[in-house]
């Protein structure tokens, strides 16, 4: 087998940055503060703040000194493979798995990873009709559910779809032979 952390890559050092969601200080226009439980993370209650839908940027002019302090400071997250691994854990044990499993350590692509009803994923983004391995069980979870999540990734030699069931049961992984680029 290849050793592929000869590139470097890790569930470590692909750790990404926090990311906190942006608020205005009201009644003081022009300073944009980052959002955690409860407040700003420079201590403005909730009740005085209101929040934006995008995402607080340190490198702003206007963002507040201390959030971005704060926000530098903040520990990282892990990446999607990572948190994509760990669900994947609880999945039936299987030959799919453990690839899945295994490319996910090193780096595999995760293209898709979203939630929604279940007959919009299964017409435009999970693919089912691709998977040689695992289908049936991808496709009664999809049939059983109104709302579903999945994720799809990449190796060098398939195309997995992992199942992801909004009613607490294990994640199903289904894979198809990857197609050429
Ligand atoms: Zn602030």
């Amino acid at each position: 087998m290849i050793d592929s952390s000869a590139d470097g890559w890790s569930f470590a050092t692909a750790r990404e940055p926090a990311r906190f969601g942006a608020g205005e200080h009201d009644g003081v226009p022009g300073v944009e503060h980052a959002m955690a439980d409860g407040g700003t993370l420079c201590g403005i209650p909730e009740d005085q703040v209101t929040r934006y839908r995008h995402l607080f940027a340190s490198q702003d002019p206007e963002a507040c000194p201390q959030c971005r302090r704060q926000a530098a400071a903040a520990p990282t997250e892990p990446c999607a493979q990572e948190r994509l691994h760990d669900l994947v854990l609880a999945a039936a044990p299987g030959q799919a798995r453990d690839d899945l499993l295994t490319g996910l350590t090193q780096g595999a692509k995760v293209g898709l990873w979203l939630h929604g009803p279940t007959a919009t994923l299964a017409r435009h983004y999970a693919g089912l009709d691709t998977l040689t391995e695992g289908a049936g069980a991808a496709i009664d979870a999809f049939d059983a559910a109104t709302t579903i999540g999945l994720a799809r990734v990449e190796d060098a030699s398939w195309c997995f779809l992992v199942v992801l069931p909004h009613d607490g049961s294990r994640p199903i992984v289904a894979r198809g032979p990857r197609r050429p680029d």
